[in-house]
């Protein structure tokens, strides 16, 4: 049994995690940089320890800090969150070593699905569809045989990717030399390897992901999709599920799929199977092994507690519910709560000088910020999420407009304006949206 967890993260998702904890009973411990002495989840913690000052990589990253806090504390458990440690192998080694529980995959399977090129080939092996592409690693020598074998246009990518840096499509053979040396470069100066592999490049997709989890026994269910099409430079911004793009029997087929598979590898804790979907198929472009920004969404129209279900499996009791047992009811919206310009997306930290969270049915704020809350400048700017729940999606649009109404963020800027006009769009009202939209949608508003 974990008696006392170490939550190794920061901002919301400290305190989404620390909620979890409270409910089962069990102590927490949180860790945090001198820059957030203040913050809410440290506030909220049986106990806290400091390690280390704000560079993410001697305090969030500090691998030995952390362990030390959890020997200080008697911590038998570190919950990663998502970010920072949460999909670094070494780590759930290193707390292995030292008897501490990481809630979260074995090492192994980090491994297999942190390097794109093995990921795609377990995937596949696994019997998920994949992406159409080359048979890992390309070379400039053998670059232009393999597309011309695929078929223009193409996507360079990078084996390390991620944060969608390394990736340079090559529209025609004109393109593909300078996009493979381009895409190298890009991957050898952002994780230090430059191998790179390709991919067809798919024209107007849907990013459709499905959530799994595992007991690491042989056991795993899915809890349905969400589509994240909606994003700006890779990041998402607005996520909902069920998609508006899926009928009922394509969502259990695939969703059939991707828990299939999961027993298979005998994946252990909660896990996210990201597909790209067009013309009614998905592609799989890659599994996130730990728990995602966008979970409530699903723990919205589930009803079930993804953290508790995590802690429960990292603990050897198994999963609380069966497939059969999971109703998948209304429709929820999430909306991503950034210190940025609405606009032009400039960070904006500073003092939040008033903060009034909205309520009512079917309303989830997770959020630390508070007033008088100074956001520091070294972190992402994420301050919270606001995620609205109705019985369809209608319901849901409707909610949300109130909802966006109500909160009030004062001191800095946010991207609240931004989703008071996603709101009133008619493309989004009928759910007609790729992963392009969002950001043609800016580009010809801003030149209006
Ligand atoms: P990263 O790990 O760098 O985020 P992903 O493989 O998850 O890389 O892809 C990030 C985004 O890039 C996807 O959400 C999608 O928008 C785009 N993308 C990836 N692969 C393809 C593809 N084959 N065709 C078109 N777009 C793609």
């Amino acid at each position: 049994m974990i008696s006392k967890i170490l939550i190794a993260n920061r901002g919301e998702i400290a305190l989404r995690v620390l909620r979890a904890c409270k409910e089962l009973g069990i102590a927490t411990v949180a860790v945090h940089s001198t820059a957030d002495s203040d913050a809410m989840h440290v506030r909220l913690a049986d106990e806290s320890v400091c390690i280390g000052p704000p560079p993410s990589r001697d305090s969030y990253l500090n691998i030995h800090q952390i362990v030390a806090a959890c020997e200080i504390t008697g911590a038998d458990a570190v919950h990663p969150g998502y970010g920072f440690l949460s999909e670094n192998a070494k780590f759930a080694d290193i707390l292995d070593a030292h008897g501490i529980t990481f809630i979260g995959p074995t090492a192994d399977h980090i491994r297999i699905m942190g390097d794109k090129i093995t990921a795609k080939q377990t995937a596949q092996e696994l019997g998920i569809p994949v992406v159409p592409g080359s048979d890992g690693e390309v070379k400039p020598e053998n670059a232009m045989e393999i597309a011309r074998k695929i078929g223009f246009p193409v996507l360079i990518k990078a084996t390390a990717g991620g944060g969608g840096r390394g990736m340079k499509v090559a529209k025609t053979e004109e393109d593909l030399d300078e996009a493979v040396a381009t895409a190298r470069t890009e991957a050898l100066n952002a994780f230090g390897n430059d191998a790179v592999y390709m991919e067809k490049y798919l024209e107007k997709p849907r990013h459709i992901e499905i959530q799994v989890v595992g007991d690491g026994a042989g056991n795993a269910i899915h809890l349905g999709e969400r589509d994240c099409s909606l994003q700006r430079r890779h990041q998402k911004v607005w996520e909902e599920a069920n998609s508006p793009a899926l009928t009922v029997e394509q969502r259990m087929k695939i969703g059939q799929v991707c828990a299939d598979a999961m027993k298979k590898l005998k994946y252990r804790g909660a896990g996210t199977i990201e597909f790209l979907y067009e013309n009614g198929e998905f592609y799989f472009i890659e599994m996130n092994t730990r728990l995602q920004v966008e979970h409530p969404i699903t723990e919205a129209i589930t009803g079930i507690d993804l953290v508790h279900e995590q802690i429960r499996v990292a603990s050897g009791n198994g999963l609380s519910v069966t497939q059969d047992e999971i109703v998948f009811q209304g429709h929820a919206i999430e909306c991503r709560i950034n210190a940025e310009d609405p606009r032009t997306f400039v960070p904006s930290p500073g003092t939040i000088t008033y903060f009034h969270a909205p309520g009512g049915l079917g309303v989830r704020v997770d959020s630390g910020a508070y007033a008088g809350y100074k956001i520091p400048p070294y972190y992402d700017s994420l301050i919270g999420k606001l995620i609205v729940h109705g019985r369809t999606r209608s319901e849901c649009m409707m909610r949300l407009r109130r909802v966006l109404d109500e909160f009030v963020v004062d001191g800095i800027k946010t991207t609240l304006p931004l989703f008071q006009e996603l709101v009133d769009n008619p493309d989004i009202a009928a759910g007609d949206y790729d992963i392009h939209w969002l950001e043609k949608h800016l580009a010809a508003t801003s030149a209006q």
